[in-house]
């Protein structure tokens, strides 16, 4: 059902301000804080209730927590009124308002417990680090993103996060579900028959899968119990906790970090959206698998290919060349493929097509 609208926003929903019903009839007050940069992505929807005190999951991109505090006022709320800041990963359009909204009030703040580790350690640098291993990376990022980035992690690695959760913990009516794989860290948030699914379950797009190989230097930096094998980074972690999260039941109502609304129109969700999310993924890995067999071998040329469509620009290639690196990795771990050098030196059919069985096993 459509959440009641409290103040309208734009065509993409920035700055609208909308209301869902939540356990026992509580308002849950969706915020559409916008993005700090040109992005297609829409607002980052922060949510904000009361439970035992006043609880907000992911207040937005760094840089805007002033139109995050528009949007509280709306509802008859301060930045100093709040309680509790959950996160539901650690990238910069959920917790970039993290600092700014703790510095003002006394808030608990709340995350999965890799969330304080990868803050601490500048998290960027581990999960972009397998580009360097990769000599036909394709281009430069742009740096005032990047300048940026790197101010918002100086920020965030002075936080100190006082409730930091782990799988199926359960606190004041919410339950929090561990599922990794678009970050190590995502959380989905149970609370009554509304799941806050962060990026894991987006309407209309899909997060990116992260890279597998960013395991290898997230080893070595963690606690022991994530020493002992991979279940963190990748797009077969990823399809796992879809799997994970399809099999809560029915009758939840997803409520997602971006996309509730655009071009005018409100886009509702439940739990079926996960099925289709794995089914354009083993899609991809086919389209991907496809061109491998016509004998592309080098990755730079596969992202160009299967993305002609939409004529990657400068800035649009490297999460298109991820995404690309994403499924590859899936289609390796299947045996359909082999990647010499991570990829480096071309990536080779093996004469199998076994990925589909691959995520049905997952
Ligand atoms: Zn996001």
């Amino acid at each position: 059902m459509n959440p009641e609208i409290i103040k309208k926003g734009d065509d993409s929903g920035n700055r609208m301000v909308v209301k869902y019903e939540g356990p026992d009839g509580t308002p849950i007050y969706g915020i559409g804080v916008p993005q700090a940069w040109a992005s297609r992505l829409g607002p980052t929807w922060s949510y904000v209730f009361e439970t035992d005190r006043l609880t907000v999951v992911d207040p937005g991109c760094y840089g805007t927590v002033d139109r995050f505090e528009q949007g509280l006022q709306v509802i008859g709320y301060s930045v100093a009124s709040i309680g509790r800041v959950i996160v539901s990963h650690g990238h910069v359009d959920h917790d970039g308002n993290c600092h700014a909204v703790l510095s003002r009030n006394g808030a608990e703040l709340w995350a999965h417990e890799v969330y304080g580790w990868l803050a601490r350690l500048g998290r960027r640098e581990i999960e972009t680090d397998w580009r360097r291993t990769f000599p036909g990376y394709p281009a430069r990022e742009d740096d005032t993103f990047s300048t940026r980035i790197r101010e918002h992690e100086r920020l965030i690695s002075q936080l100190n996060v006082s409730n930091p959760v782990t799988d199926g913990q359960k606190a004041n009516g919410l339950t929090f579900h561990y599922t990794p794989g678009h970050s190590p860290d995502e959380l989905c948030i149970e609370y009554g028959n509304l799941l806050f699914s962060g990026d894991h379950i987006l309407p209309q797009i899909t997060p990116h899968p992260s890279i597998s190989l960013s395991y290898s230097r997230f080893q070595q930096e963690l606690p022991d119990p994530y020493k002992s094998g991979n279940r963190y980074y990748g797009l077969a972690v990823y399809l796992q906790s879809l799997k994970k999260m399809s099999g809560l039941g029915g009758g939840i109502t997803v409520l997602p970090a971006h996309r509730a609304f655009y071009h005018g129109a409100f886009n509702p969700i439940n739990l079926e959206r996960t099925g289709e999310i794995l089914e354009h993924h083993r899609e991809r890995c086919g389209d991907l698998l496809t061109l491998v067999r016509e004998g592309l071998s080098d990755l730079t040329a596969i992202t160009r290919r299967h993305f002609a469509h939409i004529g990657l620009d400068d800035r649009m290639i490297f999460p298109a060349f991820t995404e690309v690196m994403s499924h590859m990795e899936l289609l390796q771990e299947a045996g359909d493929v082999e990647m010499s050098a991570h990829g480096g030196g071309g990536v080779r059919w093996k004469g199998t097509e076994a990925f589909s069985r691959f995520i049905d096993s997952l």
